[in-house]
């Protein structure tokens, strides 16, 4: 794809090319229906095998079991910040949050509105550099639940560990690193990403938990706000983004041809280590993650200084390396390199790096 740059934007994102080109191949008419998926009913019987073929192929992609369901709803991550409180949350209960970043405090804010909250531990003192270690987290026994931020994508921080919570359910935002690696999945009782940063495009927000979370929700809760409407109605209780699921199970297809997490996980690591690799090779490009909480999924990086950092962009983008601007919370630097961000795109970027720091050092 000659006229295609290299998109490190942190979401909506960079996708496969195959991917887009299947979309495209099936755009006008969807399978001999004479028509696209956009204009089909969501009850048709090829539309409700997406939905269905969706949910099968992340628990494959996941190795969970049918104790859990898979669920596609709206309002990006950022609303499941309230449904959770909300399905989650009682009146006497009380609730643990990891701040490790602008996300996970915007959840912690959104439960404050809601019901008890606590602060289980917070790394803003640190600029949100780096991920607290199990001994520092100050989890209550009774807590409702415990809810971590599984990639920080504006400060470029990752757990490496999952936290040992002894029973109380563990609820994850893993908008920004879902699918990138294998893990043990089973230990998460309830997971959500907006599908914007590993997914697939915008407007669909993938949700995973054990069954027994999504069953028997207080009645008083507003449908589409609660969780067991989407279960019970297999996603189709109203019409969901039918566009986006579709684009989201074309995305699953291509995690699985390239060889699933396993394999995700070797390129991302290999992709990250090209760019880290030159960060660490002096003290021209600054990290701002700690070196063990590092993100693979989103590098965030600053120069000597505003002038140079400015100058990069721009030169960058006539490269054909686009959307490195960091977030202004951070300043500097963010090569946003998901799943679909090519081994090739990383090359390109980690020689560029090189270049610039040889003619402005
Ligand atoms: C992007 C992002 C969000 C916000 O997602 P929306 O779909 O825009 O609401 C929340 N959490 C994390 C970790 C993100 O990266």
């Amino acid at each position: 794809m000659q006229d295609r740059v290299f998109n490190f934007n942190p979401g909506p994102s960079t996708l496969p090319v195959s991917v887009l080109q299947k979309a495209q191949a099936e755009l006008v008419n969807y399978k001999g229906c004479g028509m696209s998926i956009m204009e089909m009913s969501h009850r048709a019987k090829e539309y409700v095998e997406i939905v269905a073929g969706t949910e099968a192929l992340f628990k494959e992609l996941t190795g969970v079991g049918d104790d859990y369901r898979v669920m596609f709803l709206q309002g990006g991550a950022s609303q499941q910040f309230a449904m959770i409180p909300l399905n989650y949350l009682g009146a006497e209960q009380s609730a643990d949050y990891v701040v490790t970043g602008s996300f996970a405090e915007k959840a912690f804010k959104e439960a404050q509105k809601m019901g008890n909250v606590q602060l289980a531990a917070s790394s803003a003192e640190q600029q949100y550099n780096q991920i607290p270690p199990q001994e520092k987290l100050k989890l209550a026994a009774d807590a409702a639940y415990v809810h971590i931020t599984t990639n920080n994508t504006i400060y470029g921080t990752e757990w490496h560990y999952l936290p040992e919570t002894n029973g109380v359910p563990l609820i994850a935002d893993m908008s920004s690193d879902i699918l990138s690696r294998p893990l043990d999945y089973s230990k998460f009782d309830f997971l959500y990403a907006g599908a914007q940063k590993n997914l697939g495009p915008s407007g669909v927000v993938l949700v995973m938990a054990r069954k027994e979370m999504v069953a028997n929700r207080p009645s008083s809760l507003p449908t589409m706000f609660n969780y067991e409407t989407f279960a019970k109605h297999d996603s189709l209780y109203n019409t969901p983004p039918t566009f986006g699921i579709y684009m989201l199970n074309l995305v699953l297809q291509w995690i699985k041809e390239n060889g699933g997490l396993t394999a995700m996980g070797q390129r991302n690591q290999a992709k990250a280590n090209l760019i880290y690799a030159v960060i660490d090779e002096d003290d021209y490009y600054r990290g701002h993650a700690q070196e063990q909480s590092r993100s693979l999924m989103n590098i965030t990086f600053r120069l000597p200084n505003e002038d140079l950092e400015k100058a990069f962009v721009e030169e960058a983008t006539k490269h054909g390396l686009t959307g490195l601007k960091g977030h202004r919370s951070v300043g500097g630097m963010r090569a946003s390199v998901y799943n679909a961000m090519s081994h090739e795109g990383c090359v390109a970027l980690a020689n560029f790096m090189q270049d610039f720091r040889k003619r402005n050092g």
